[in-house]
């Protein structure tokens, strides 16, 4: 057995874990991880994963973790993306503490270690275009060439660095290069640019900088001056790790330099997950923002209905490995059941209705009936649904001509109606077109639920809501977004025609009068819904449906 700790995490449960012990038996005290969004979007699922890994490492180990805004990228970055950044990692239930930290605040930082490399003869500034330095860089197959300018004395270096930086050069005229070697095997190690000139407005540093670090460069620098120890990535890092290390040695950092470690991004069926696709769908005004239910962001999965729980479950139950996969939507589906199933009160309504009037039932009559909140959670109590003459029922709970195996309402057949009384069906009511409008059943009083009457059984039991009393609703049902898994960077996007179907007229029990905004129900055999935070207004409620109750994922 896997030894569980009390944040779900298993401290055997994947290969990551073997690398921390192994630190943590040799010369490490403790561990600190961090995560480090780039603030160009809305966190996805994918980020979930990291999330839950890297600040479940650090509950587990007794460490820490920081919220590190990797913000070194002028353009494309947002204050609005920071700020659902935020929300997000909070929501999702992990805490950065103090420890809320942002790339760009080491800028200066950079620059020195820059300028200690150049003095050290260890990079040069290149008037290379961007063209030319890929022809240079040579391929595969074939070791690059070295630039021409690789071997400027370091004080035109720092002459011609220190220029860039007052501004002197237009975008593209010069970078800084490390000098490393253009035979290594490692195309990542063929003098890398460190730093490029950008004449451009950063979000917090305004018009301060005009040369900005690559990522390569900047990266293992904040984690170095953050005191990570394990720099946790996704696999395409892996050949860039012998640049990570070279940036962390020669900047100096050489006592218990951080540790990069890749695993596999997380891919899921039927969406995207890169933020350009998402936010192309967002700009191209193909769904109702970042936040729209049918998005894999946290907060559109928040909006649908997903709680913290689930996704944290799911997160645990797709593991962590090296080997990249796309897990099946129909998991995280299962995670949102499994946590919804003893905590939402079921409740009673109707997506397509037909009127059912009890023709022996009194008129003006009402019954307050006695129903159960949740058959799976008797703390949830219960609750009071009334019941009159005229109801509705889902349209296909009924079938003029029954097929073989349908339990529910047909001519001459009898059914429970739900927490109330058996029914039988004595008329069908058509208008002229020879649709059903109503159909006409009379009750039997001694079958009220909870008298205990035992004399016959019926196999078929409907919900109803009463039409005097129901509430009327919008229910949004949702499919997949995406018709196949277009993740792979050149695939088309083709949005799921039928991804997102409304129901202006839901009809629900009026227990739901007192549902807020996030509020989470069973709909009895209909699914989980939530009530939606952006379109419910005061006098209407809108509800998007979480999940169908039936799958036909199966659980490994
Ligand atoms: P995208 O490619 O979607 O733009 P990104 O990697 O550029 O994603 P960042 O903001 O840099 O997005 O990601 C922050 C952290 O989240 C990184 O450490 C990255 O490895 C991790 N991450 C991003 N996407 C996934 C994913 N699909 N699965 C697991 N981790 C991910
Ligand atoms: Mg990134």
């Amino acid at each position: 057995m896997e030894e569980k700790k009390e944040n779900g995490l298993s401290s055997t449960g994947n290969f990551i874990h073997n690398y921390i012990q192994e630190d943590l038996e040799g010369k490490l005290n403790k561990i600190h991880t961090r995560f480090p969004p780039e603030p160009n979007g809305y966190l996805h699922i994918g980020h979930a994963k990291s999330i839950c890994l890297n600040f479940g490492l650090a509950q587990l180990y007794g460490g820490k973790c920081n919220l590190r805004f990797d913000d070194t990228n002028p353009t494309k970055e947002d204050t609005e993306y920071i700020d659902s950044i935020k929300q997000d990692v909070k929501w999702l239930g992990f805490d950065w503490e103090d420890r809320l930290y942002f790339a760009s605040s080491y800028f200066e930082k950079y620059y020195e270690v820059a300028l200690k490399l150049i003095k050290e003869g260890k990079a040069f500034v290149c008037d290379l275009n961007a063209e030319e330095i890929r022809e240079y860089r040579g391929t595969l197959n074939s070791p690059g060439k070295e630039s021409p300018y690789r071997n400027r004395s370091v004080e035109e270096n720092l002459d011609l660095f220190q220029r860039m930086r007052a501004g002197e050069f237009p975008d593209g005229a010069k970078t800084l290069r490390a000098k490393i070697d253009m035979a290594s095997p490692n195309i990542n190690m063929r003098d890398p640019v460190l730093y490029r000139i950008a004449h451009a407005t950063h979000h917090t540093t305004g018009d301060e900088w005009c040369i900005y670090p690559m990522y390569d460069f900047a990266h293992p620098l904040e984690d170095a001056i953050e005191g990570i120890t394990h720099s946790i990535c996704t696999m395409e890092f892996e050949d860039h790790r012998p640049l990570y290390d070279w940036v962390v040695k020669e900047a100096g950092y050489t006592v218990n330099p951080p540790r990069q470690i890749e695993f596999a991004r997380l891919g899921l069926t039927n969406t995207v997950m890169s933020k350009r696709k998402l936010r192309a769908l967002v700009e191209e005004g193909l769904v109702d923002g970042w936040d729209d239910p049918r998005m894999p962001t946290i907060s559109g999965l928040r909006r649908r209905g997903f709680t913290p729980e689930s996704i944290r479950d799911f997160c645990e139950r797709i593991g962590v490995s090296k080997a990249n996969s796309v897990v099946d939507s129909g998991l995280l589906e299962y995670c949102i059941r499994d946590d919804l199933k003893a905590k939402a009160k079921v409740v009673m309504a109707i997506l397509h209705p037909l009127k059912l009037v009890i023709t022996n039932y009194p008129e003006g009559q009402i019954e307050l009936m006695d129903i159960e909140n949740n058959p799976e959670n008797e703390a949830l109590g219960t609750r009071q649904v009334p019941f009159t003459k005229t109801l509705y029922i889902e349209q296909e709970d009924f079938m003029e001509e029954p097929v073989k195996k349908f339990f529910r309402l047909a001519p001459g057949k009898e059914v429970r109606l739900k927490g109330a009384y058996f029914v039988t069906c004595t008329d069908v009511i058509k208008d002229e077109n020879g649709n059903i409008t109503e159909v006409h059943c009379t009750y039997d009083p001694e079958t009220k639920s909870g008298s205990g009457f035992t004399a016959r059984k019926v196999k078929g039991t409907l919900h109803w809501v009463s039409a005097d009393h129901c509430i009327t609703t919008t229910a949004r049902l949702y499919d997949y977004m995406m018709l196949d898994n277009p993740d792979s960077e050149d695939s088309e996007m083709i949005m799921n025609p039928n991804s997102l179907e409304v129901i202006e007229n839901c009809y629900v029990e009026p227990s739901i009068t007192e549902a807020k905004a996030g509020d989470k129900y069973q709909f009895m055999r209909n699914g989980y819904f939530c009530v939606d935070t952006k379109d419910t207004t005061k006098d209407h409620i809108v509800f998007n449906r979480i999940v169908s109750l039936k799958s036909s994922f199966k659980l490994k």
